[in-house]
Protein backbone atom coordinates (compact mmCIF):
# COMPACT_ATOMS: atom_id res chain seq x y z
CA UNK A 1 0.00 0.00 0.00
CA UNK A 2 2.58 2.51 -1.06
CA UNK A 3 1.22 4.53 -2.83
CA UNK A 4 -2.09 7.16 -2.89
CA UNK A 5 -3.92 4.79 -6.06
CA UNK A 6 -3.71 1.47 -3.79
CA UNK A 7 -4.98 3.51 -0.39
CA UNK A 8 -8.19 4.69 -2.69
CA UNK A 9 -8.76 1.02 -4.00
CA UNK A 10 -8.49 -0.45 -0.87
CA UNK A 11 -10.93 2.43 0.49
CA UNK A 12 -12.85 1.59 -2.61
CA UNK A 13 -13.27 -2.40 -2.12
CA UNK A 14 -14.69 -1.91 1.64
CA UNK A 15 -11.13 -2.96 3.38
CA UNK A 16 -10.49 0.20 5.43
CA UNK A 17 -12.10 1.24 8.97
CA UNK A 18 -12.58 3.54 11.57
CA UNK A 19 -13.48 2.89 14.95
CA UNK A 20 -16.66 4.72 16.60
CA UNK A 21 -16.21 5.00 20.43
CA UNK A 22 -19.26 6.52 21.07
CA UNK A 23 -20.98 3.58 19.36
CA UNK A 24 -17.81 0.89 20.36
CA UNK A 25 -17.81 -0.56 16.70
CA UNK A 26 -16.23 0.18 13.88
CA UNK A 27 -17.79 1.62 10.94
CA UNK A 28 -16.59 1.00 7.26
CA UNK A 29 -14.44 4.17 5.61
CA UNK A 30 -17.51 4.46 2.97
CA UNK A 31 -20.36 4.90 5.24
CA UNK A 32 -19.36 7.77 6.92
CA UNK A 33 -19.55 11.77 6.23
CA UNK A 34 -16.32 12.96 6.19
CA UNK A 35 -15.48 15.70 8.30
CA UNK A 36 -11.68 16.79 8.38
CA UNK A 37 -8.18 15.16 8.20
CA UNK A 38 -5.71 15.66 10.63
CA UNK A 39 -2.13 15.06 9.82
CA UNK A 40 0.36 12.89 12.21
CA UNK A 41 2.52 15.33 12.84
CA UNK A 42 5.03 12.70 14.44
CA UNK A 43 4.78 10.18 11.02
CA UNK A 44 7.58 11.31 8.28
CA UNK A 45 7.28 7.95 6.38
CA UNK A 46 5.76 7.69 2.55
CA UNK A 47 2.40 6.53 3.51
CA UNK A 48 0.66 9.72 5.66
CA UNK A 49 -2.44 8.66 4.44
CA UNK A 50 -2.14 5.93 6.14
CA UNK A 51 -1.45 7.79 9.63
CA UNK A 52 -3.92 10.93 9.17
CA UNK A 53 -6.68 10.87 12.02
CA UNK A 54 -9.86 10.77 10.34
CA UNK A 55 -12.80 13.25 11.42
CA UNK A 56 -16.23 11.83 10.46
CA UNK A 57 -19.67 11.37 11.67
CA UNK A 58 -20.63 8.82 12.81
CA UNK A 59 -23.48 7.15 10.44
CA UNK A 60 -24.91 5.00 13.53
CA UNK A 61 -24.97 7.49 16.55
CA UNK A 62 -24.58 10.49 14.08
CA UNK A 63 -21.49 11.97 15.89
CA UNK A 64 -18.48 13.79 15.22
CA UNK A 65 -15.77 11.04 16.00
CA UNK A 66 -12.29 11.13 15.29
CA UNK A 67 -10.38 7.74 14.21
CA UNK A 68 -7.26 6.18 12.92
CA UNK A 69 -7.36 4.23 10.19
CA UNK A 70 -8.10 0.55 10.30
CA UNK A 71 -7.47 -2.55 7.20
CA UNK A 72 -9.20 -5.46 7.34
CA UNK A 73 -9.55 -7.38 4.36
ZN1 LIG B 1 -21.06 6.11 16.41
Amino acid sequence: MGNPGEFLQTCAAGKVWLFCSQCDTAVNFNAVEHLDCIENPHYWGPEPWWHDTRVFRCPLCLGEQQSVLHVND
